[in-house]
């Protein structure tokens, strides 16, 4: 062995560290992970878990109306939000458990308090012990960004805060329109929850399909959600029980509580990097190369502190490719692009690939087949809601670039539609693939005619 006393000292016990530690060790690397809140990170304490739970729970609402028109009655209905959140504790606290199971069979060793890195292969302990390591890996993920400037904005919870309210507002605010902004707005519109989307840019979810963006802003507004776009907060005050929210336009809105999503950064303050030589980019992440090696070359990091393609999958597979690499003897680079994703709004979102926006800039001919309809539950539910499907293809070669969905399973879909477009396929080949019927994908292999405008 190398004289240190590990092989490997993963910092953060999340999906990407976890996982690194996991296969190192399967590697024969002797391991050692730290973690100073939970074991499971984010997307199992307070992220993609719980919010899916959450997303399920708001769904309710909308199901027991829609039974009516199939025969059902559903009078009395009732919704307990302790019980939502004791039960999505127990089902966190089982998770963590596995997680730590999982570390401890793979033989890594954890050390439940935080570390930081006090050289190029030694990290320190909060215990004051301090310990070597041939490789550092950096997994400590992010933290929600709070604009820290604004008067009042210690009276706003975060996505951290909103899994375990004592009780649900009657009226929220939401500041931010990405990912966690519209997946929230939709949770507590959903369990009865008077929601304010307040919005900086022209609309929701920078950087998504316009498309997307138009249909989902269409679907919110008509399940109540006040969508306040091109506007920002400037002031929070303290009212009564709650709070007095100010925008940019003057209007105010008193809320039981105030939320802010306005994206997430790299968890890197008082960790040691820029002392031990690691640079960090602008946005304060850790600045790594295609093997998640930092600019320390026995440093390297992975997930959302390298502030890269920011999701649990992708941090799960560049923890796994850094310890092939480092450790079991294979050459495996990420690759970053095609990745498919879903926002767990209402409805959902679920894609993969390029924009009608980045096709048209990138190649010169685009064929855009689209289409919107009324899922054939609802035909008989009665609801006003239309599912948006949209293929983005490039007219030259034929190849699919991009597929685009809101509606239910959207990210069922996105899941499997990114298996074909990351094979190169046509649109010959969706037009070939016979339907599955009835179902709502079969809209995809189905679409003929090329949108005109
Ligand atoms: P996003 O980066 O997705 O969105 C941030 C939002 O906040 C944008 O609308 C941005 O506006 C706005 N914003 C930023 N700064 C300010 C400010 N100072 N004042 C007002 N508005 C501001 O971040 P999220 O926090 O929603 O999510 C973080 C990341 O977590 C996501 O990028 C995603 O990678 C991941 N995630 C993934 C999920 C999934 O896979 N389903 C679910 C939840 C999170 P603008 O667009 O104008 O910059």
């Amino acid at each position: 062995m190398s004289g240190f006393d590990y092989d490997l000292f993963v910092i953060g016990a999340g999906s990407g560290g976890v996982r690194a530690a996991r296969i190192a060790a399967r590697h024969g690397a002797k391991v050692a992970v730290a973690e100073e809140y939970r074991v499971g990170g984010t997307c199992v304490i307070r992220g993609c878990v719980p919010k899916k739970l959450f997303v399920y729970a708001s769904h309710f609402a909308e199901a027991f109306e829609d039974a009516v028109g199939f025969g059902w009655t559903s009078e009395k209905v009732a919704f307990d939000w302790a019980t939502l959140v004791a039960n999505k504790d127990r089902e966190i606290e089982r998770l963590n458990k596995a997680y730590v199971r999982n570390l401890e069979a793979a033989g890594a060793e954890l050390i439940l308090e935080r570390a930081t890195v006090a050289g190029p292969h030694s990290v320190a302990l909060a215990s004051g012990r301090q310990v070597t390591a041939r490789y550092i890996l950096v997994a400590t993920g992010a933290t929600p960004f709070l604009p820290r400037h604004l008067p009042g904005h210690e009276l706003a919870i975060t996505s951290n805060e909103a899994f375990n309210l004592e009780r649900l507002p009657a009226r929220i605010v939401i500041a931010g329109g990405g990912y966690i902004a519209v997946e929230f707005a939709g949770i507590f519109s959903g369990l009865g929850v008077e929601t304010v989307l307040v919005c900086r840019g022209e609309q929701i979810l920078r950087g998504f399909d316009g498309d997307l963006r138009n249909h989902l802003t269409a679907e919110m507004k008509k399940k109540g959600i006040e969508i306040r776009a091109r506007s920002e907060v400037t002031g929070i005050a303290r009212s009564g029980d709650g709070v007095r929210v100010t925008l940019d336009d003057g209007a105010q809105f008193g809320a039981g509580q105030v939320m802010f999503a306005t994206g997430r950064i790299p968890n890197v303050t008082g960790l040691g990097l820029q002392d031990a030589g690691v640079a960090l980019n602008p946005h304060m992440a850790v600045k790594v190369d295609g093997y998640s090696r930092s600019s320390v070359p026995s440093i390297y990091a992975v997930g959302d502190v390298t502030n890269r393609v920011n999701l649990t999958p992708v941090a799960i597979r560049e923890g796994h490719a850094f310890a092939d690499t480092v450790f079991g003897g294979k050459d495996v680079m990420v690759d970053h692009s095609l990745v498919p994703t879903a926002v767990f709004s209402q409805p959902e979102i679920g894609t993969v690939g390029m924009t009608e926006e980045a096709a048209r800039q990138g190649f010169s001919k685009v064929d855009i087949y689209k289409t919107s309809f009324r899922p054939m539950k609802h035909t008989l539910s009665g609801r006003d809601e239309r599912m948006l499907m949209k293929l983005v293809v490039d007219g030259e070669t034929d190849r699919v670039l991009g597929c685009h969905i809101c509606g239910p399973d959207a990210g069922e879909m996105a899941q499997l539609l990114g298996i074909a477009v990351r094979m190169g396929a046509r649109k010959s080949d969706f037009d070939a693939t016979l339907a599955v019927h009835p179902t709502a994908a079969e809209e995809l292999v189905t679409l003929r005619e090329k949108w005109t405008g």
